[in-house]
């Protein structure tokens, strides 16, 4: 694609990088078929070509007219990054998707309700403190709220908690060993699904892989860059950083078990290059973090079969599940948590269970793995439904879910149907905010698929 930028422009380093991204673009349109909203909206500007156009012209020829258009159709923009998956030139899509919203929001002002909306959001859904205190007041309020806000509440027991208690859930106690995982416990998931790392460290113990838990972790910075809202992201990629950094020389791997957390922090070498005092550090941990999936599927032992051979297929087809290792209880390695409770409620029944598999974007496009978790649950005894355009986003991307409520909703409509034609008796996925949102329709558990792992790892052992 040709491109005019001013000399201004191309004077930045954002404006020189959006104009390289532009220019690999063919605007060959293959990139549409894939676009969630371009298939429910039908109409090219809320398409990934369509809205590559809207940001060169925002960068070539500011104009707060087009700013304005501009803005809505990257606002209903999910950054699931499907077109970028497809794209056969490679165009770093979500990366010019962030220089672009950038410069909407510079040349075109919002309306005070958005501003207001986007700073509550930007405050409040990151905060470990904040958060949980909202959640708690929102059961409280459940009868007077909104459908969209009773809506997007955590279902899990857990949120009906006392606040203090679900910024530091209690946790199943940490088995020491040599080897080592920073386990990231995120902000949001941290409150409305504790249960989660809960699973993560008892698979941890059952792999002999001691669990190490940094304080003062915090949100990643992804909702704030979701939002736009670069300086407080920033603010808490570094803050993370203080607090990750002393403890990487101890630890094999950083691990996040949600894919949006993840996908953020493996991008923090490229979102801090031009902080001198955190560039180094940010590139180091970015290099150690690993998805779940991936340190779990080295734990095991075993590639992914091929979809193709497991979906479908009685339970075990994949073969049994290796041993696990026995562990010798030793001194608690500084930094992991000392515990109360091992087991969570379990809410699956007994197995085996047929599952329905939802990959994140932030899993399958943001960080490009796919099969490894259909792998893990074939091999570990679960049936796996076959599910349709398992490559679309279910709607909550973020705060989306709360921004585009009409689009976010039609999204997750669609995506439930898709995963529960085979009547799967629970649904599976790897992000905090997908587990959120579809449990709010879906009339089955929404869990993370390592607690189905654990728990068969677990009976094995
Ligand atoms: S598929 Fe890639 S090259 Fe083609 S229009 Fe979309 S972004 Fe541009
Ligand atoms: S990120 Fe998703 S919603 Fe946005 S243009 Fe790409 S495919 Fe469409």
């Amino acid at each position: 694609m040709e491109t005019q930028f001013s000399r201004a422009a191309l004077a930045t380093a954002s404006g020189r990088r959006a104009n390289e991204i532009l220019r690999s673009c063919v605007h060959c349109g293959l990139c549409n078929a894939t676009c969630p909203t371009y298939q429910l909206l039908g109409d090219e500007l809320d398409g990934p070509r369509g809205r590559i156009y809207l940001i060169k012209s925002l960068l070539e020829a500011p104009e707060p007219g087009r700013a304005k258009v501009a803005q809505t159709h990257l606002d209903r923009c999910l950054t699931c990054r499907a077109c970028e998956t497809t794209c056969p030139s490679g165009v770093a899509y979500g990366e010019l998707l962030e220089i672009g919203r950038d410069a909407a929001d510079e040349q075109a002002a919002r309306t005070l309700w958005q501003r207001m909306m986007r700073q509550w959001l930007g405050l409040v859904v990151p905060s470990i403190r904040w958060f949980p205190r909202w959640v708690a007041l929102g059961r409280l309020l459940r009868w007077v709220l909104p459908a969209r806000l009773k809506a997007a509440l955590p279902g899990s027991p857990a949120a009906s908690v006392a606040p203090s208690k679900l910024s530091k859930p209690v946790l199943p106690p940490v088995k020491p060993s040599s080897r080592r995982a920073l386990l990231l416990q995120g902000c949001v998931q941290r409150a409305a699904t504790p249960e989660v790392n809960a699973a993560v460290i008892r698979f941890f113990n059952n792999q002999g892989v001691e669990t190490v838990l940094a304080d003062g972790e915090g949100c990643c910075g992804g909702l704030n860059l979701h939002l736009g809202q670069a300086a407080p992201a920033r603010q808490a990629m570094r803050r993370n950083l203080d607090a990750l950094t002393p403890l990487l020389d101890q630890v094999q791997w950083v691990v996040s078990s949600a894919s949006g957390c993840g996908v953020t922090v493996k991008d923090y070498g490229r979102l801090l290059a031009d902080d001198p005092e955190y560039a180094a550090a940010a590139s180091r941990l970015a290099s150690m973090t690993r998805d779940l999936a991936e340190v779990a599927a080295e734990l095991v032992g075993r590639d992914a079969p091929a979809l193709a051979s497991v979906q479908g297929k009685p339970v075990n087809a994949a073969g049994p599940v290796p041993a696990v290792k026995q562990m010798t209880p030793s001194p608690t390695f500084p930094g992991s948590t000392p515990a109360a409770r091992d087991e969570p409620a379990d809410v699956l029944g007994p197995p085996p269970r047929k599952v329905a598999w939802h990959p994140p974007c932030t899993l399958q496009h943001g960080q490009r793995i796919s099969g490894l978790v259909e792998g893990m649950l074939a091999a570990a005894g679960y049936e796996l439904a076959p599910v349709k355009d398992a490559h679309l986003c279910c709607g909550a991307a973020g705060t989306y879910a709360l921004l585009q409520p009409e689009l976010a909703d039609q999204l997750k409509r669609n995506k439930l149907a898709n995963l529960t034609v085979a009547q799967p008796q629970v649904i599976a996925t790897a992000n905090v905010g997908c587990q959120m949102h579809l449990a709010s329709a879906a009339h089955r558990p929404v869990v993370h698929w390592i607690q189905l792992l654990s728990r068969s790892v677990s009976d094995v052992a």
